[in-house]
């Protein structure tokens, strides 16, 4: 047999490689706009035939690799994690205690009359280059040199979104008057309003730039004057549950799953044989009223996240916070995503809750934040805050007796103070917290492959096991007995696998529509298969075929899902 070539490098004529994305993933049923006939409504997505079995695939994979076959842990023992699925609703006074009524804010900027963007989302193109040569500024009082003002905006994820925009995006270099504009060490340079131009892209909320919004460009109308400055805006959505529509009924939809977790954290462990060090995960919904909704799934107003919290002792939360940043690492990893377009941004001290002691993101390489890198989880040590405030509020104890560590500390001869005040503690929390729907769109980009030389041009290269269709079952031509045994062959595989059965059209055009979807095998039943009981495999990277034994499909099948 001939061995499977590795797949060609993502490159598309498709300048924008996001768009082409989209449009495949809408035209074979991966995602579509929520309510399209009624014209969409933003921030909303559903998820079509393949797109529910490739988005299930990885959920799958998650619950496996941390509720059922969790890792060992850094003591040799196997980590215990139990599953959880609590209700969207909670009681209002959750949100309170977590600080989400007070404090889960995003920085908001009115463009009066139009619209309303994140105020970290709007990045300037400010004249001035970093080896001091400057453009426009302001003047201020005389002896400030002043700040690079900037001659036009965008809203962006990143620097690197927003220059993208600058330089490539035809209307928002018709809004500004931007002729040309190219990269050149230390930014950018080109001709902008009749005129050479040098400068740079930032964020403009910085304090920097605090009084100053109402000088800069509308990134939607191009007109001075119309920002307002940044304020607070609330992401939760509420409702109102009940008869009654009044303020004293308000409640809210979650706007992580991490809260219904820690509500049960005493559910579990007086129902379970739990002790600490565990973990209880969650997958499901949750919502938030982002300002921006954009880049396709990557911000939605209703998203889906997998959440783990893991209880530990005070004294060993660091250990366990560097085990979790490595395995959550080693998870990404296993869905097949290239170690290039994944990095690690461990978070500065001053971007840490008062509470953290640590977070760190995983971060991918998406082609709207490329050159940098965007969020995909979050892994952050929370300390004690969310154990102390629920207990504070309910007015519920949630503190643990740790025998175990009692046992210990009597052994190793520590005073009796000491025995008393540390085997009773509230536990701390590492929370690995990531996106469902986030990794949905991480697989999308990453198997996303264009290759002019293929009858399909565009295929997604998925690993085998996340693909939402694992092979295409086909007979060569409808007669001869030949779709007879292809269809007893899918009736046998789609017990184990999700399989496709399609007799229609040439072999071309039906292993075309398997690329397209992704799905890793076709095999054929021809002419042979009648004389020696053996079917064509044909590979979808490598486009290779080879002849195995009909009675092998199944293990063959197996052996390649379990790579
Ligand atoms: P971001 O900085 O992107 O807004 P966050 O830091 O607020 O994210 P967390 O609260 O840590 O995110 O949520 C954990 C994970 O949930 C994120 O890493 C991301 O994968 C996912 N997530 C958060 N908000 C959204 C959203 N609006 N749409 C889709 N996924 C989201």
């Amino acid at each position: 047999m001939s061995t499977p070539t590795p797949p060609t490098p993502p490159t598309s004529p498709n300048a924008n490689i996001m768009e082409a994305i989209v449009s495949l993933s809408k035209r074979r049923g991966f995602i579509y706009q929520a309510s399209e006939i009624y014209g969409g409504i933003r921030g909303f997505w559903d998820y079509g035939p393949l797109g529910v079995l490739l988005k299930n695939n990885i959920r799958d994979w998650w619950w496996k690799c941390m509720v059922e076959c969790p890792p060992i842990g850094p003591d040799g023992h196997p980590v215990d994690i139990v599953g959880l699925d609590s209700a969207i609703i909670q009681h209002p006074k959750t949100w309170e205690a977590s600080g989400h009524v007070a404090g889960f804010n995003d920085p908001m900027v009115d463009d009066i009359g139009v619209s309303r963007y994140r105020a970290d989302h709007l990045y300037g193109l400010c004249p001035g280059l970093p080896n001091g040569t400057r453009g426009e500024v302001r003047e201020a009082g005389g002896t400030d040199p002043g700040l690079p003002m900037p001659i036009a905006t965008v809203l962006a994820s990143s620097a690197g979104e927003a220059a993208e925009f600058f330089t490539g995006d035809k209307k928002t270099q018709k809004l500004f008057g931007i002729k040309s504009l190219e990269r050149v060490a230390g930014g950018f340079q080109g001709q902008v309003k009749g005129r050479d131009f040098s400068g740079t892209v930032i964020c403009l909320y910085q304090p920097e730039f605090k009084g100053l919004f109402n000088k800069f460009p509308s990134p939607s109308t191009g007109e001075v004057g119309k920002l307002t400055e940044p304020r607070a805006f609330n992401l939760m959505l509420d409702t109102y549950p009940g008869p009654i529509r009044d303020e004293a009924n308000k409640a809210y939809l979650r706007p992580e799953t991490a809260q219904g977790i820690f509500l049960n954290y005493k559910n579990v462990l007086d129902t379970t044989r739990v002790k600490v060090p565990f973990g209880v995960a969650q997958i499901g919904k949750s919502f938030r009223n982002e300002v921006t909704p954009r880049n396709y799934i990557f911000r939605s107003r209703e998203f889906e996240q997998m959440e783990m919290e893991f209880f530990c002792p005070p004294d060993d939360a660091l250990m366990w916070y560097e085990f979790w940043r490595n395995e959550r690492m080693k998870w990404w990893l296993s869905l097949g995503i290239r170690p290039e377009n994944l990095k690690f941004r461990d978070h500065d001290s001053d971007e840490l809750a008062h509470y953290s002691k640590a977070c760190v993101d995983v971060e991918y390489l998406y082609p709207f934040t490329a050159p940098d890198f965007g969020e995909l989880e979050g892994i952050a040590h929370r300390g004690s805050y969310d154990l102390t405030q629920h207990s504070t509020h309910s007015g519920t104890k949630l503190d643990y007796f740790d025998q175990e560590l009692q046992l210990k500390l009597k052994e190793s001869g520590a005073s009796p103070e000491d025995v008393k005040s540390k085997s009773r503690y509230i536990p701390n929390v590492i929370e690995p917290a990531s996106g469902l729907t986030r990794a949905v769109l991480v697989l999308l980009c990453e198997a996303y492959r264009y290759d002019e030389s293929r009858p399909s041009k565009e295929y997604l290269a998925f690993k085998p096991q996340f693909a939402p269709v694992k092979a295409g079952i086909f007979p060569l031509v409808q007669k001869d007995g030949m779709p007879e045994v292809a269809e007893k062959l899918y009736l046998d595989l789609r017990k184990h696998f999700t399989v496709e059965y399609d007799p229609k059209q040439s072999i071309g055009k039906r292993y075309a529509r398997m690329d397209e979807v992704g799905t890793p095998f076709s095999f054929t039943i021809d002419g042979e298969t009648a004389k020696d009981q053996t079917v064509t495999v044909r590979h979808r990277d490598s486009q290779l075929q080879e002849r195995i034994g009909i009675a092998n499909v199944k293990a063959f099948l197996s052996a390649k899902l379990g790579e």
